[in-house]
Formats: C-alpha cells, structure tokens, sequence
C-alpha cells in the first residue's frame, strides 16, 4: 500500500461517484459534500485501485491522494 493520505479538496459538486466506486473509503452525506471515511487506512491497502479510480474520475478532480 502505498497511499499515504486521502482528501477531498475544495469544489465537490456531490455528484456521489467516489461512494458508488469506493464506499468503504468515502462517503457522500446527504445534502453535503464528500468525506473521507475515518477508516480509509484499514481498507486502503485492499482497495487501492478503487480508491485511485475514484481520484481519476471525479469530475471536479478534488479527490486528493499521497504517496
Ligand atoms: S466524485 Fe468528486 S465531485 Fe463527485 S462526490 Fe466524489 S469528490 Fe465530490
């Protein structure tokens, strides 16, 4: 695993598809904008190519992440 940390910078336009890819790893609140779940770490190492799939298709490409 070689994430070293996830955010969401400004400019989620909540259209929900980093939830839809990754649902452990974000979630979008209803009526807000998208979180990086507190767990992230414990399933990034399983999920990391959903986790980088969500980053390169967020459409706003505010999906943060560090090697
Ligand atoms: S994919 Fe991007 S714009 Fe869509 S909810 Fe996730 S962070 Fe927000």
């Amino acid at each position: 695993m070689t994430i070293k940390k996830i955010w969401i910078a400004e400019g989620c336009i909540s259209c929900n598809l980093c939830e839809d890819l990754c649902p452990d790893v974000f979630h979008v609140p209803a009526g807000g904008t998208s979180e990086v779940r507190d767990v992230w770490k414990k399933c990034a190492a399983s999920q990391e190519d959903q986790i980088r799939e969500a980053a390169e298709s967020c459409p706003v490409e505010v999906i943060k992440v560090e090697d």
